[in-house]
């Protein structure tokens, strides 16, 4: 492997944007560029290209009609959107929410926010997997409780959570369920009428689109409080001029996820698993984060004994290979990621975590470096550290 060869293994984090997707956006930049609002033909056709856009993002979900999506900033707003449009609105029914505790902090935060608002919240624990225990699920659930939300997968350890089930427990009790599928749209199928989903927050980038465009599926005949009040786009909900071009490329990249989603997830499930085999295989006491099977197509999340997982990422940044200690979006903090203290790792072990998440661009040949260099990197980190016991010195 040349020097200057750079392996990027870090798509949860983020994605590069499809040629076919930037081209579509292009024209949208330079020669459409027209508000969507606007009564003339540049206004026509910048309104053509949204709902074009809205309905490939209904077809992708199998939502019921192409006017249950909104676009939004992104996942982050979307999931703003749906916990405090749903809980603001129905309050008359109820003040109590449920989550998990290994939700995105665009999930938990909003929640902690609404605890200052009046709202009750409870965190549901997750399992050494990092799944829901539906047991707490259908105990705390009461008449007072207006809406759930758990997500569809965890990037960080790749675990998809039994959204069906979840919400056959959820709807027993008339709540509202709301599902953050950014990290997993694109990557496995999502079905929003057959899994019984009313609010389902989707992510642009995450299936190769553009960067800060996302939106939020609502089913029909649920109560939303408006987040952003203005001009009225988007039914009244999120007003603002939509953002056309990112609309636009977000609409082409749900279309080429649909298109390509079985070949391409099969493949990254067979890169994935060679990696995660050959991570663990040859070097003492690693082990995988997340379920064995029921993950992410591309997530091979995986920690080893006695060292820092930071001190890995240096030693492979330095051979080439981009890789993640967890969630890009807490990395600033050295707190250890909460969704791995909820899966029950001591902080230590938290600490000694490394993420893999593979992308359309990766090859077998990308894995099998990794594979090859990691031996050495944990090797020399271990002697260094005065953790390590004396026999794996030697
Ligand atoms: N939810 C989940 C599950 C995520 O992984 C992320 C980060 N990719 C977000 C929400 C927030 O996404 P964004 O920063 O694009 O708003």
């Amino acid at each position: 492997m040349s020097k200057t060869k750079r392996i990027y293994m870090d798509h949860t984090a983020g994605k590069p944007v499809d040629p076919h997707v930037m081209e579509a956006m292009m024209l949208y930049m330079k020669s459409l560029y027209g508000n969507p609002s606007s009564v003339h033909s540049f206004g026509q056709e910048a309104r053509q290209a949204i709902e074009e856009a809205r309905t490939k993002i209904a077809e992708l979900i199998n939502a019921e009609r192409k006017e249950s999506i909104i676009f939004t900033s992104g996942a982050t707003e979307s999931n703003n959107m749906a916990i405090k449009g749903v809980t603001y609105r129905n309050k008359d029914r109820g003040t109590h929410i449920i989550t998990s505790s290994i939700e995105h902090m665009s999930v938990l935060n909003p929640c902690k926010f609404l605890m200052t608002k009046g709202f009750k919240v409870t965190f549901l624990p997750v399992d050494q997997y990092g799944f829901v225990n539906l047991r707490s699920l259908e105990k705390e659930l009461t008449s007072e409780t207006i809406l759930v939300s758990i997500m569809y997968a965890n990037g960080e350890i790749g675990t998809i959570q039994p959204v069906k089930k979840i919400s056959q427990i959820v709807h027993g009790k008339n709540a509202y369920l709301h599902v953050d599928a950014a990290t997993a749209n694109g990557q496995v199928p999502i079905d929003v009428d057959n899994e019984g989903i009313d609010l389902l927050t989707i992510s642009s980038n995450d299936m190769y689109g553009p960067k800060g465009v996302g939106a939020l599926y609502i089913r029909k005949g649920t109560r939303l409080k408006p987040s952003i009040h203005g001009g009225g786009q988007e039914r009244g909900l999120r007003s603002g001029t939509e953002n056309l071009p990112g609309i636009v490329g977000f609409g082409k990249a749900a279309e080429i996820a649909k298109k390509e989603m079985p070949t391409e997830s099969g493949r990254l499930k067979t890169l994935r698993d060679k990696l995660i085999k050959g991570l663990l295989d040859n070097i003492p006491r690693s082990f995988l984060n997340g379920h064995p099977t029921k993950r992410l197509p591309n997530n091979a999340a995986v920690r080893y004994s006695f060292i820092e997982g930071e001190s890995i990422l240096l030693d492979l940044d330095l051979k080439g290979v981009a890789a993640s200690s967890g969630s890009a979006c807490t990395a600033k903090t050295l707190e250890p990621s909460h969704a791995l203290r909820a899966i029950g790792l001591k902080h230590e072990e938290a600490h000694g975590s490394l993420l893999f998440t593979l992308g359309k661009q990766n090859t077998e040949g990308e894995v099998d470096y990794a594979i090859r260099i990691m031996p050495d990197i944990v090797k020399r980190l271990r002697e260094m550290s005065p953790l390590t016991p004396k026999e794996l010195k030697e």
